[in-house]
């Protein structure tokens, strides 16, 4: 089969990194997790002491910020100016700032040119919030992934109930926060492309997304839940 460039966008907690990446294996494809690399511009900045809305000060960073992807035994890491920064940047404090940082210009007009690059050999699944509107328009199959704010808001919990001690109510606010922060700014807000095939994942295992996303991808036709 000609090797595509698949896109998968959707809110926080829609379940969009565990499908892609399973469907990424079945399809022998690589997986790209572009939020990690708004993580990367957030850690960075922070470390900087930069409020997210300071353009001059992020294209400062910006111009010293190397980022790449590998992939190891550990799966898909991220490589930061030589140094694999995958474990340090999911914390609750990134992704807010990684939300705010990322409604300014200069940095997704930094991050549009590192992705459509990643696309260049094709067989790739990309995970995003604009990958099918505005960095692969012409991407040969899109999905919008959604689930209910409750759904999505329980799912994150459970990831980061190990890692912090977030509370479900904590974690029901920030999404909230960052689903308003991503869908009302001007540049990319996060919404379905036209063509985009939408499906919602409350009652459904990550496996059986997959199997909905595989089916349409080889038959191309649009399936509704
Ligand atoms: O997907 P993840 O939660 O890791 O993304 C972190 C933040 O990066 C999101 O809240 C969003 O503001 C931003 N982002 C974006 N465009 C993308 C991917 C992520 O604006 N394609």
């Amino acid at each position: 089969m000609k090797r595509l460039i698949i896109t998968i966008d959707g809110p926080s907690g829609a379940g969009k990194t565990t499908v892609s990446k399973i469907l990424a294996d079945h399809l022998g494809y690589r997986y790209i997790d572009t939020g990690a690399l708004y993580r990367g511009v957030a850690l960075k900045a922070m470390a900087s002491g930069l409020n997210p809305d300071d353009d001059t000060g992020l294209e400062t960073v910006l111009s010293s910020l190397k980022m790449e992807f590998l992939y190891g035994e550990k799966g898909l890491r991220l490589i930061s100016n030589n140094s694999d920064i995958t474990d340090k940047i999911r914390t609750p404090e990134i992704s807010m700032f990684a939300s705010a940082a990322s409604a300014r210009p200069v940095v997704r007009n930094f991050l549009l040119d590192l992705q459509r690059d990643l696309g260049r050999e094709k067989g790739v699944v990309f995970e995003g919030r604009d990958m099918g509107t505005v960095v692969f328009p012409d991407a040969d199959v899109k999905f919008y992934l959604d689930a209910s704010h409750k759904t999505r808001s329980l799912r994150r919990y459970q990831e980061l109930k190990s890692e912090t001690s977030q509370t479900l109510q904590n974690v029901e606010k920030d999404i909230k926060r960052r689903d308003k922060n991503d869908s009302a700014r001007d540049l990319a807000p996060l919404r379905p492309a036209k063509d985009a095939v939408i499906i919602d994942s409350t009652h459904f295992s990550a496996q059986d997304v997959v199997d909905r996303m595989v089916n349409v991808i080889e038959n191309k036709i649009i399936v509704v839940f």
